[in-house]
């Protein structure tokens, strides 16, 4: 049977990307031979939507699958040929059987990575053994190949061995690809080569995971994005503590103030009695 590549996982700036949906659909149309994509924006199914309805309309060579990657309160699930958005914030259990109810694909995107890493409050690693393990009826496939260059190659080496000894769940690639170059880097080989095909290779287990190499391009591309992003999160707590530090200084000035006011009241109120008082010492 004839098999084909898919990219499963991949940003668009709908959530944190720096490409369009335009740029990344005219990058796998040029510089790839993946005709099938999932876009799984953070929590959202906008750029996705988009995404189908601009490849119709310019009649593109690609099939989109709808995505999210959803943030559980215990880390990162992929949900795969949905419907509607999974919202953000319920516990892995609860994602998993939203995105089943509307049949759709669950993935536990880089499950073994930073598990119990938090940003904001929210989970940004992968969903941790313990839960894969308690949750593995209600996973279709581990994300075992993460285009991500922190996951090379410990941490995906880390997924294909827990897998194979474990859970023997279908596995998959993905780039992540936050930024154009990056896109297809990883990806899903399957049979056939429909977006439909890959829906049953999944429950099938019948896909492969292939880890895909970076090029010079694309290491520049990674290291200037992960610049900017800890420069951008560096500003963000900066103005956080300005903020903070303005909040105190109004407190005190107020304080300074109001001990001003008082003192002038009572100098106001209390002052003519002193004097009255100063002026019967005087007699
Ligand atoms: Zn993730
Ligand atoms: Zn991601």
């Amino acid at each position: 049977m004839k098999q084909s590549k898919a990219d499963i996982h991949l940003h668009s700036n709908f959530s944190d990307s720096t490409a369009s949906i335009e740029a990344i659909l005219n990058y796998f149309i040029n510089k790839t031979d993946i005709r099938v994509l999932a876009i799984t924006d953070h929590d959202t199914l906008k750029g996705a939507y988009y995404a189908q309805e601009y490849v119709k309309q310019h009649n593109l060579n690609l099939e989109i699958i709808v995505g999210e990657e959803v943030t559980s309160l215990d880390g990162h699930i992929i949900g795969l040929f949905l419907k509607h958005r999974v919202k953000p914030g319920l516990t892995a259990h609860q994602t998993l059987l939203e995105i089943k109810k509307q049949g759709g694909i669950t993935v536990a995107s880089h499950p073994f990575y930073q598990t119990g890493v938090k940003n904001e409050g929210k989970e940004i690693g992968g969903i941790g053994l313990k839960i894969v393990k308690k949750e593995s009826n209600l996973i279709d496939a581990l994300e075992v190949v993460n285009g991500n260059l922190m996951m090379y190659p410990y941490e995906n080496k880390k997924a294909q061995n827990i897998n194979k000894k474990y859970f023997n769940l279908a596995t998959v690639g993905g780039s992540d690809a936050h930024f154009l170059s990056a896109l297809g880097k990883s990806y899903t080989i399957f049979e056939g080569h429909t977006a439909k095909d890959l829906y049953n290779s999944l429950l099938n287990k019948k896909t492969t995971a292939v880890q895909g190499s970076w090029d010079i391009k694309s290491i520049i591309d990674y290291t200037i994005y992960i610049t900017v992003a800890i420069i951008s999160f560096a500003i963000f707590i900066i103005k956080q503590k300005i903020n903070e530090l303005k909040k105190i200084l109004y407190k005190i000035s107020f304080n300074i103030r109001s001990s001003y006011i008082d003192s002038d009241n009572y100098n106001q109120l209390y002052q003519p009695k002193e004097d009255s008082n100063k002026t019967n010492r005087k007699h």
